[in-house]
């Protein structure tokens, strides 16, 4: 609970900071309504939709509204998906109002101890730190190997905790083990002729918990002709500080990545999560005020592109691809949609595979619930959004559930468990589906 006297530095700081011509740009036409996941399941709410989180907003810079626990908590139960900013016929880019906001009232409130605690773990001590976070995996690993996962399970230990996290535990991939997550090449050739250099973004989660995707990412960018420059000096991209209320940290974590990537001479830089790339995308609005590290941040900006914008381009999906006979379903990754405005590039691409038949979900556009972590803090809406996926998702009698993003992949493996579909249905990312229709044709 906020303070009177932090409701008054909030309030202030909202007059300071937040950008009123983007306010005022909302013209109230509600054309964002029906793209709003948490408008539409919390029953048509005007405080849990795009509009009614704006006119808050502006309330509070007005000194109308007090920045109170009902509007932080309107705030905290949006998801950040940002499908109301392509359907917006003002252009409203209510992402960086929503991220401003929260910036605000987290620096501002005061935490209780365990929050404060948890917060300098993840953000300080181990999110930017890549060894930390390889550390971390393998610990992970060795718990999903030496049995203690099986004793848990068999013990009913999982039962203590919320259904929805001992599920969450159950749809983990394996994770390598640390030997294997340290031992990453720097550099790797093309291995056909060569047409390219590219620089890989290899993230922090997708670099050990997800590795394989991120071996298959290589592979595939070689089968290409791209010669690959992974800097070992790369940081976490910062979205997951971004979207927190923690703008320093994740601009530390910027200036990091733009040193690392910048002498590199490469093409592009390549990124194969969603949820990353579209932060890193922004990476020149978030040093808006600092000429010299906007003007870095735009060259970095400029080569960026998701892996399948590179695929298409470089014609993978005209090579033989061969998969069994199967129906798949694609799930948009919010962010590599709405923010990277990659959509058609994955579809052309699975259109491309041989075998499967391809069919398009309701609701492909609208996020699943996972939102970095969203599914664990905000459970109760993230699952009620998840059920109406998996509707959707069962209506195309889909048995592979493809996605661009490793949280939209947990979730959706999420979904699979909790409608006991495991043994019909299973969800990959595009990238291992991509190399296993080459691999299935070679
Ligand atoms: S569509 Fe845009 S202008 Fe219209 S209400 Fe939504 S945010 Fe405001
Ligand atoms: S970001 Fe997503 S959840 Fe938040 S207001 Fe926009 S559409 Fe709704």
């Amino acid at each position: 609970m906020t303070t009177a006297k932090e409701r008054h530095i909030i309030q202030d700081e909202f007059q300071k900071r937040m950008d009123e011509d983007e306010l005022l740009n909302c013209m109230r036409c509600g054309f964002c309504l029906p793209s709003c996941p948490t408008y539409i399941e919390s029953g048509f709410k005007e405080s849990h939709s795009p509009r009614g989180r704006i006119a808050l907003m502006k309330g509070v810079v007005d000194g109308l509204i007090e920045p109170d626990e009902d509007v932080e908590r309107t705030l905290d139960l949006c998801l950040g998906c940002r499908a109301c900013e392509p359907v917006c016929p003002s252009g409203v880019s209510y992402g960086h109002l929503l991220e401003e906001a929260r910036d605000i009232i987290n620096q501002n409130k005061k935490h209780s101890m365990p929050t404060k605690v948890v917060r300098k773990l993840v953000f300080e001590e181990l999110f930017p730190y890549q060894n930390r976070m390889r550390s971390l995996m393998g610990l992970l690993s060795i718990y999903q190997r030496s049995g203690i996962q099986t004793m848990t399970h068999k013990l009913g230990i999982m039962k203590l905790f919320p259904k929805h996290l001992a599920t969450m535990e159950k749809v983990l991939p394996d994770v390598p083990k640390l030997k294997e997550m340290k031992s990453r090449p720097s550099q790797l050739e093309a291995i056909t002729e060569e047409k390219k250099r590219v620089a890989f973004f290899s993230g922090c989660l997708m670099d050990t918990m997800f590795m394989k995707t991120n071996d298959a990412t290589i592979k595939l960018l070689q089968l290409v002709g791209c010669q690959i420059v992974i800097p070992q000096n790369q940081a976490c991209c910062g979205a997951l500080h971004g979207h927190s209320g923690e703008k320093d940290g994740s601009k530390e974590l910027a200036k990091r990545n733009i040193m690392a990537f910048e002498q590199l001479n490469a093409d592009y830089i390549i990124t194969n999560a969603g949820g990353c790339g579209a932060y890193l995308i922004e990476y020149d609005y978030l040093f808006k005020e600092d000429v010299e590290w906007k003007e870095r941040a735009e060259r970095f900006v400029s080569k960026l592109k998701d892996i399948t914008e590179v695929l298409v381009e470089m014609e993978f999906h005209r090579l033989p691809l061969q998969l069994p006979q199967q129906i798949i379903t694609y799930q948009d990754s919010c962010h590599l949609r709405n923010v990277m405005k990659t959509s058609d590039e994955p579809r052309t691409l699975l259109k491309g595979i041989k075998g499967v038949e391809y069919k398009e979900m309701q609701e492909s556009d609208s996020c699943c619930g996972s939102a970095g972590i969203y599914n664990i803090v905000e459970s109760t809406m993230s699952m009620q959004i998840l059920d109406r996926k998996m509707t959707n998702v069962k209506e195309t009698n889909a048995t592979t559930i493809v996605t661009a993003n490793p949280g939209c992949l947990l979730q959706m493996k999420l979904g699979i468990e909790r409608e006991g579909l495991s043994d019909k249905v299973r969800a990959v990312h595009i990238i291992d589906l991509l190399l296993e229709a080459y691999v299935g044709k070679e």
